[in-house]
């Protein structure tokens, strides 16, 4: 059991030294006392990355790669959940009057979503900082917990991560891990890239996606970035859908923040690991981080990814009642005003006529409900608008 000094720090309240020191980040001097735990040494022996209780242990301007897992104590019990960070720090001088810059990409904000996962994953095996300029911060399973249950949510607080942002010190896990996110990665920064699926319930075209920020400059830049992921589809999406997003938060700070749908139904799209991975070199790329020239990924397709816009709600078309969902078109495919989309059956009375969903406007499906049985009130449906920047 990999539990180190502190651990057994626990008082009355039922609180560890750890978390009021989490609490209240002005007392980070007490760090020092947060010794690098013994058992490091034996995993570093295995070439395992080692494991940190506190995250002033991590060494974000250290040159070179450096695997960490970070404890971050579940509620329920004496015990962790360690969330895998990779910090590189390049060792590869910038092109003169290029100011080196920091980019963070994520995997498993939602645990059973694994292009980005595996995606991100790769990039920590292979990411070699000799090439780097800048910094780099990998984490390929945000929700760790989640990760592991292959589950949306952490089964740890049932909290979605990515409604959990900005974070709370004082909250449950995954709104702690949020904090950090928020108090230790973003400031190191000006990329970020979540990476997303469509997970059990949604299945998306293949899509990188951002919101509609204000800032011209800013979101210009940000369509720019997703344009080097090379997707079929980028999508514009609402703000309103949701609120606590990683991206929300990582856009109100003014970044340069990217989302994508890289697959769905809880399984390994290939080409949506392969449109994520090479992405996130492609912006490093752009961004003079990485040697050598962006390419182009899905070389069968000739023309670049198709914008696409549905920021108003009116286009998210939720399920009038629960039933079985019969879709008639497919993702990405453009559908006519007035077009039957697909039937919604119920089967308690075999006999009856199915409801017809018609589009309520000219589009493109970007999103589609990936489950037969539909309950009332989800989304069945996204028709976005071709657009221009
Ligand atoms: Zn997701």
């Amino acid at each position: 059991m990999l539990i180190c000094s502190a651990a057994g720090n626990i008082q009355s309240s039922g609180q560890s030294l750890f978390e009021s020191e989490w609490d209240e980040p002005t007392k980070l001097n007490r760090a020092s006392r947060i010794r690098e735990c013994p058992y490091n040494r034996e995993l570093q022996k295995e070439n395992m990355p080692a494991i940190l209780h506190h995250p002033s242990q991590i060494d974000f301007d250290k040159p070179g790669k450096h695997h960490y897992r970070l404890a971050f104590h579940v509620d329920s019990g004496w015990g962790y959940s360690l969330v895998p960070i990779t910090v590189i720090n390049g060792l590869r001088l910038a092109a003169d009057g290029v100011k080196p810059l920091g980019l963070a990409a994520f995997g498993g904000t939602h645990g059973n979503e694994w292009e980005g996962q595996v995606a991100v994953k790769r990039l920590c095996q292979e990411l070699d900082p000799s090439e780097i300029s800048g910094r780099v911060i990998l984490m390929p399973q945000l929700s760790q917990s989640a990760c592991a249950a292959n589950e949306r949510v952490s089964p740890l607080d049932n909290v979605n991560m990515n409604r959990a942002f900005p974070g709370n010190p004082c909250g449950t896990i995954s709104y702690r891990i949020a904090n950090f996110v928020k108090s230790y990665v973003f400031p190191k920064v000006r990329i970020v890239i979540d990476m997303h699926a469509g997970g059990r319930e949604g299945g998306f075209a293949l899509c990188t996606s951002f919101h509609p920020v204000p800032d011209a400059a800013q979101f210009a830049e940000i369509a720019k970035a997703a344009s080097l992921f090379d997707p079929p589809f980028m999508l514009i999406y609402s703000s309103q859908m949701a609120s606590g997003l990683l991206t929300d938060e990582a856009e109100a700070e003014g970044k340069i923040a990217i989302g994508g749908e890289f697959g769905f139904g809880e399984g390994l799209n290939r080409k949506g690991v392969l449109h994520g991975y090479e992405g996130i070199r492609n912006v490093l790329k752009h961004y003079e981080m990485l040697a050598g020239d962006v390419i182009k990924i899905d070389p069968l397709r000739p023309s670049s990814p198709r914008l696409v816009d549905a920021r108003n709600l009116e286009d998210y078309i939720p399920c009038p009642y629960t039933g079985i969902w019969e879709p008639l078109v497919d993702l990405g495919e453009e559908v006519k005003e007035g077009q039957l989309v697909g039937r919604l059956h119920n089967f308690s009375d075999y006999t009856s006529t199915p409801f017809d969903m018609h589009a309520h406007r000219s589009g493109i499906v970007i999103m589609m409900c990936a489950r037969a049985s539909c309950q009332e009130g989800v989304t069945l449906y996204v028709i976005a608008q071709d657009a221009r920047i």
